[in-house]
């Protein structure tokens, strides 16, 4: 399993380089991250046990700006997937143009099965780890899988301690009432949503008479499926891990929030009282995880988790368009059928970014001191995705290729620039003219 995502992705960018006249420079630099910081964190467990947790921070490229990216606490977590988070993230941050590189980092851990007080510790741990590789103008942390705004504020605490000095702007992602920002939590499915319209605009689709189908409905899915619909697109199915629910009337994704506040499944909560179906409606009915994925709608949104349509589902797939939330929901052999069938996939770089875009907000807020209010977030996260989002769309229709392809190639492009402008073997042989 040693090196099998990053391998995948620097074939996928030998194949993205083909679209691009780069210089040998730039590819060499791309190759590897500039910095694979692994550690071993001993915490104290609360049966008086001493642990030993594995830790990685991986630094991608600061060309462009301070590396950023999340931490994951999760099982799965390796020195291969972080190194091919950061990746993904410096294309992330360059797609819509943040003044950042990438980075990612992680713990080997199941956080479930950690009290709160030993998840504090190995929070406060892995910060005193990593502090001398991360700042607020080196590499700025951020949430992800199994971290939230609590182990966020923790870790800007630990730094904070460490450096005997206030330090927010370190970390983004922290509590609001502990300099986070406001519109942090809805932010990736708001910049979901923006990202759609523009594509809903170009071609010609009316919200009102768009269907979409919700797969995960956590953070990411639970917001983007609120929003769409104050937006005036019809939510016609959704699922989370317990199942999923699909009725053409129409769904209200704050309903399905009520009952999941109470623990209710997607079965349980169709029949409870002034539950998501009306009781004359027919069209009313649970499916299994597999068969939403396959729904004849117009836009299926993925917002669980990574490869949900696989080369073995996505000959069966209807939907007319497909919108990545989560990282990595199509894998590389389903998004070529699916572009080959003529479905657009459009791709998690572009569509996540809104919340590493509101991260940027935080950084600068606390940078600056002051703080903006939700409507002026919401404000300058439209201005930043939308122009970016119709670049892509627009690169991809001129060139006919893949909306993955031109987001990446989009991205490159302004990577590439800025390594190309501290010198390339062109330039310092003398065959570029200055
Ligand atoms: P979350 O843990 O809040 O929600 C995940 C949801 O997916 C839950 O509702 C869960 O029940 C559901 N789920 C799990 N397995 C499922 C399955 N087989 N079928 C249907 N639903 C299933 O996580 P999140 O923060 O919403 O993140 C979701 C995805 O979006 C992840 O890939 C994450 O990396 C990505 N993402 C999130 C953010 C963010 O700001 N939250 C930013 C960028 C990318």
């Amino acid at each position: 399993m040693a090196q099998k995502i990053f391998d995948d992705i620097q074939h996928h960018l030998n194949d993205i380089f083909q679209y691009m006249d780069v210089p040998e420079d730039v590819r060499s630099r791309l190759s590897v991250p500039k910095l694979a910081l692994s550690v071993s964190i001993p915490v104290r467990m609360d049966d008086g046990r001493l642990e030993i947790f594995k830790g990685y921070r991986v630094q991608y490229d600061d060309t462009i700006g301070p590396y950023k990216g999340g931490i994951r606490f999760h099982p799965g977590v390796n020195m291969d997937e972080v190194t091919a988070l950061s990746f993904w993230m410096t294309i992330k941050t360059a797609v819509v143009g943040l003044p950042y590189g990438g980075a990612k980092g992680g713990v080997k851990v199941n956080a479930k099965a950690l009290s709160r007080m030993e998840l504090e510790r190995l929070s406060r741990g892995y910060i005193r780890h990593i502090a001398d590789v991360i700042g607020p103008s080196r590499d700025i942390p951020a949430p992800d899988l199994y971290t939230n705004a609590t182990v966020m504020g923790w870790m800007a605490d630990e730094y904070a301690q460490i450096q005997r000095r206030q330090v927010p702007d370190v970390i983004t992602g922290k509590p609001v009432r502990l300099h986070g920002s406001q519109g942090r939590e809805s932010a990736t499915g708001r910049g979901a949503l923006y990202t759609l319209l523009q594509w809903a605009e170009r071609r010609g689709m009316k919200p009102s008479a768009t269907t979409v189908a919700v797969q995960g409905f956590g953070n990411a899915g639970y917001h983007f499926a609120r929003l769409a619909r104050e937006a005036g697109f019809k939510i016609v199915a959704v699922s989370d891990s317990s199942g999923a629910i699909h009725t053409r009337k129409g769904i209200d994704p704050d309903r399905i929030m009520y009952f999941k506040r109470q623990r209710s499944s997607m079965h349980e909560m169709m029949y409870a009282d002034g539950a998501i179906c009306d009781l004359d409606d027919p069209s009313c009915v649970t499916l299994s995880n597999a068969e939403l994925l396959e729904l004849d709608v117009d836009v299926l949104a993925l917002a669980a988790l990574e490869n949900q349509i696989t080369i073995e589902n996505a000959p069966r797939v209807r939907a007319k368009h497909i919108i990545e939330l989560a990282n990595g929901p199509v894998t590389s052999e389903a998004d070529t059928l699916l572009f080959e069938r003529g479905i657009p996939v459009l791709p998690d770089v572009l569509c996540n970014a809104g919340g590493v875009t509101v991260s940027y907000f935080e950084w600068v807020q606390n940078r600056s001191g002051y703080y903006w209010s939700a409507e002026e977030i919401y404000d300058r996260l439209k201005q930043m995705m939308e122009p970016q989002a119709n670049q892509v769309f627009a690169m991809a229709e001129h060139r006919e290729i893949p909306l993955r392809t031109a987001a990446y190639v989009h991205a490159l492009h302004r990577i590439a620039g800025a390594i190309s402008e501290r010198g390339t073997r062109e330039y310092f042989n003398g065959k570029e003219r200055v």
